[in-house]
């Protein structure tokens, strides 16, 4: 690894003025989980790190309120799993967590890095996105929000401009929508998914209202399956619905082949995982696989 100088700036606001959106070889860093491997591997060599963990400590916090959860982008992962407000107010994320790497990954990761490193295979972004989730971004002009779907540009590329931070995330309350997560992998249960798919369901039994479904790491970035959301729609669920919609999201997906598996191998597991979150919704059941 070679040398980098490290600056720990004590809020936010000095941290976004440290970066420099021309040189990206000055990043900022959070929990480092991602950045450090990436560092060993000599895919990045950074000139200057600046790290978020002495910034304001409302961006390692979260809060509840009628609308939903504010989430700090510095908060840990382990501490939205064990959150008490997560588990009431967002049940699918807390479900999520519990198969998202392993207890040392989650307990040093965050939710800023988990969004902003941009790999289609992590489990939050899915999830976040079929939630409604926006964020707060801070910038040298200011803040603006950006709904967690509007962030990925491409594989591993977002729309952040280099110097803007995450600051938080605001969840909408999953409220009466029914929810699933199918996390599918080729190795242990807490391992990268060869497949993500996140279905966040507003129903009337199983007649459809509206629909969020989102698919991850068999794409080049998390997608909505916008076409498949609109099969759906206002429809009751029945098998052949089911096969109907596996179908309609292999259609509007692009694949990507990976150590996971092959482009044909994905588009199989699409037509059956689809199926099974949109299922699992309606019937609150999550699945790993
Ligand atoms: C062994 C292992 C297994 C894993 N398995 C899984 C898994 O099964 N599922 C899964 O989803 N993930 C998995 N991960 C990935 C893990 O979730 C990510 O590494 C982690 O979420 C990144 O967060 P971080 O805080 O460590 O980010 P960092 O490594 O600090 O940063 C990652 C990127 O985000 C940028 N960044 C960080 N914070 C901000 C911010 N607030 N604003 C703007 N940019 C920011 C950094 O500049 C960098 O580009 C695994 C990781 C490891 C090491």
């Amino acid at each position: 690894m070679i040398p980098f100088e490290l600056s720990e700036p004590t809020s936010l606001a000095a941290a976004v003025k440290l970066l420099n959106p021309d040189d990206p070889t000055i990043r900022p860093i959070a929990g480092g989980t991602a950045l450090m491997l990436m560092m060993k591997a000599g895919v990045f060599n950074p000139e200057k790190l600046i790290s978020l963990r002495k910034i304001e400590s409302k961006y390692s916090s979260i809060s509840a309120d009628a609308s939903g959860l504010k989430i700090g982008a510095m908060t840990a992962l382990g501490m939205l799993e064990r959150s008490a407000d997560v588990k009431k107010v967002t049940p699918l994320i807390s479900r999520t967590l519990r198969t998202l790497s392993n207890v040392r990954v989650r307990n040093v990761a965050t939710v800023g890095g988990a969004l902003a490193h941009g790999d289609p295979h992590m489990d939050l972004p899915p999830v976040l996105m079929a939630l409604g989730a926006v964020m707060t971004v801070v910038g040298p002009n200011g803040e603006r929000k950006l709904p967690v779907e509007e962030l990925f540009a491409g594989y591993y590329e977002t729309v952040l401009e280099k110097n803007e931070l995450i600051a938080e995330v605001h969840v909408p309350a999953q409220g009466t929508r029914k929810g699933a997560y199918f996390k599918v992998t080729t190795g242990s249960a807490d391992d990268w998914p060869a497949l993500g798919v996140a279905a966040v369901i507003e129903a009337d039994g199983k007649t459809v209202k509206n629909a969020r479904i989102v698919a991850s790491a068999a794409t080049d970035k998390a997608t909505r399956l916008k076409a498949t959301e609109a099969l759906i729609n206002g429809k009751t669920v029945t098998d052949a619905l089911l096969k109907e919609a596996g179908e309609a999201a292999v259609a509007e997906s692009e694949f990507i082949a990976d150590v996971r598996g092959s482009v044909p191998y994905k588009r199989e597991l699409m037509k059956v995982y689809v199926r099974r979150a949109i299922n699992g919704a309606l019937e609150g059941k999550d699945g790993l696989h």
